[in-house]
């Protein structure tokens, strides 16, 4: 994993970059979709609590069955599902969940532990070693400009005539 801010972060920014593309939500609808973003940004590492974190050499161990396609196409099967019975389209919260979830297998590859992305046709882990979790790089690189970015893109999804409106605002 990286840290969990870090995931989170990047979970919001595809929800809010996502919300400011489609660009017709309001407030309330907006919100299942964040909710969908910050989940899928930080449920990969689940398998944290679902192995020993000590093991390398299974699937069932941290950055193991939660950071894997098919564990993806799993969630996937459960929003069809679930929108299917309960008569609700997720399709958007579908879509943002798994970019966002996507973005937390993209971001743990770019550290020295491996993903196995391609579990179960491979255990083997992909990554490319840039920088070690927790770490200045980690938050200079990626944190920090993602932060920029999901502030910028969070401000994009407020009406312009709301903004106007605090601006206009005698107390300011
Ligand atoms: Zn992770």
């Amino acid at each position: 994993m990286m840290t969990r801010i870090t995931h989170t972060i990047a979970g919001l920014t595809v929800a809010t970059a996502y919300i400011g593309m489609a660009g017709n939500h309001t407030y309330l609808s907006a919100i299942p979709v964040l909710l969908a973003g910050a989940i899928g940004g930080t449920l990969p590492d689940i398998d944290y609590h679902l192995g020993d974190a000590r093991k390398t050499n299974t699937i069932w161990k941290h950055r193991g069955i939660g950071h894997t396609l098919l564990f993806l196409a799993l969630c996937i099967a459960g929003f069809v599902y679930v929108g299917k019975y309960a008569h609700y389209n997720l399709n958007q919260e579908m879509m943002v969940f798994s970019l966002a979830f996507l973005s937390h297998l993209i971001l743990d590859s770019f550290t020295m532990v491996g993903v196995p992305f391609l579990y179960p046709l491979t255990i083997k882990g992909f990554c490319l070693r840039l920088f070690r979790v927790g770490t200045i790089q980690e938050y200079g690189l990626i944190t920090l400009p993602l932060l920029v970015f999901l502030v910028l893109t969070g401000i994009h999804i407020f009406p312009s005539s709301d903004i106007q409106y605090i601006f206009h605002n005698q107390y300011f």
